[in-house]
């Protein structure tokens, strides 16, 4: 890696840098040198001249995503190092396992890669940039990954249409950097088995970030009656079959979701006479009051990707939840999500309570659900904590 030039900070802007903050933003830089593009390597230095790391330049309000903090040169095998880092993390989590084998690889800011998600799934990563940095790097990312994961890895798919700023999206496919793998590919989570899609499907094919959430949802859905909104592939509703769900209705706005969903029911050889698929909006499904529910999962997309639209996605959790709330049976469970970055775990809370007083029902807090280990969160980062949870139990 090359740098193309110098990023010098304003006296005082040193100091988040070294508490190891990874982003710089427009305002606290002094001078740049050099001819810096989109997508470049930058050396930062303090007012000082001291050297406090590297990072991908981009103009923009963030202008630096640090990479590496310190006095360090850039290692040659930066990218190995840090792929074998995040392998060692999700190692000492305990992944993957003989009943897991798909988990994210890289978080990005936690996992000091801002601006990268690796997902892998049983020999296949799917590698997803959200900043020109990474864009530029995806064929050294691809090297690097193929010779982290040895024989483990046997294909990288590039999967960033959808996620790259503005200009470069418009330019950008979707395409394999190494390999090829048929889709959909099996994976197995906690022993259930997946069909993952990362050409077609949402994201990079699943949702890795609900793991331990759908295994929780298993203890509280023997003999149940269970509604799983928000389904995409299923994910919830086979871990409730599995558990002995006496009936589950998956709810899917996306009639292609609600296909992912039966194949996935199918996959795992599940009665069909237990299970129920409508490709309809959560909201128009809640609104017909005739379906009453022990067990209810709400997990809807991020209402708010911005701090713009935050009033109005906490309005949409509120009508959510209390709609919920209102045709769950006496003595029911409700796992409640929130994967919207901007509202963080007092808003969601706070939302929630507001939705109990609207639903005028009695609700307890069973448990606070967060993201799984492989998808850590930096401390001195926490905007990196995005999923949030609750389940509740409605008197
Ligand atoms: N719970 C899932 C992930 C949910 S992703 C899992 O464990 O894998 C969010 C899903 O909500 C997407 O599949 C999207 O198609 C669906 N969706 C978005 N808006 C919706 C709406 N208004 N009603 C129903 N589904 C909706």
């Amino acid at each position: 890696m090359v740098q193309s030039g110098t990023v010098i900070l304003k006296k005082g802007k040193e100091h988040s840098i070294e508490r190891y903050h990874p982003w710089i933003f427009s305002g606290a830089i002094q001078e740049s040198t050099g001819s810096l593009t989109d997508g470049c390597w930058v050396e930062v230095l303090s007012y000082k001249g001291k050297r406090l790391g590297f990072g991908h330049y981009q103009k923009g309000s963030i202008m630096v995503r640090m990479l590496q903090f310190g006095a360090d040169e850039l290692g040659e095998h930066f990218w190995e190092n840090k792929f074998r880092q995040a392998l060692q993390l999700r190692k000492s989590a305990g992944l993957p396992t003989e009943t897991t084998n798909a988990f994210r690889l890289i978080h990005g800011e936690g996992d000091g890669l801002p601006g990268l998600i690796v997902d892998y799934y049983d020999g296949v990563a799917i590698v997803q940039a959200h900043d020109a940095g990474m864009h530029e790097d995806r064929h050294r990312i691809a090297e690097a990954l193929l010779k982290a994961l040895g024989a483990g890895l046997q294909t990288v798919y590039y999967k960033s249409h959808g996620t790259l700023p503005g200009k470069l999206r418009d330019e950008h496919h979707n395409e394999y950097l190494s390999g090829m793998s048929a889709v959909p590919h099996i994976v197995v989570e906690h022993g259930k088995k997946f069909y993952i899609d990362w050409e077609e499907g949402q994201k990079t094919g699943f949702f890795l970030d609900q793991r331990e959430n759908r295994r929780l949802l298993g203890e509280f859905s023997a003999g149940k009656t269970v509604l799983n909104t928000f389904c995409y592939t299923g994910g919830f509703s086979v871990y409730a079959l599995e558990a002995g769900a006496q009936v589950v209705h998956s709810v899917d706005a996306s009639e292609k979701a609600i296909q992912l969903t039966r194949k996935n029911l199918e996959l795992n050889g599940f009665d069909a006479e237990k299970h129920s698929c409508y490709a309809i909006d959560t909201f128009d499904f809640l609104a017909d009051k005739h379906h009453a529910y022990d067990v209810i999962v709400l997990d809807p997309p991020a209402f708010a990707k911005h701090r713009d639209a935050r009033h109005q996605a906490v309005r949409g959790y509120q009508r959510l939840n209390a709609e919920a709330m209102k045709v769950i049976r006496p003595g029911g469970v409700i796992f409640t999500f929130s994967c919207s970055q901007v509202v963080d775990r007092q808003l969601f809370y706070d939302t929630i309570v507001s939705a109990a007083i609207q639903a005028g029902r009695q609700i307890k807090v069973l448990h606070h659900l967060s993201q799984p280990a492989d998808h850590p969160v930096s401390i001195f980062h926490p905007e990196g904590e995005y999923l949030k949870g609750l389940v509740l139990f409605v008197e």
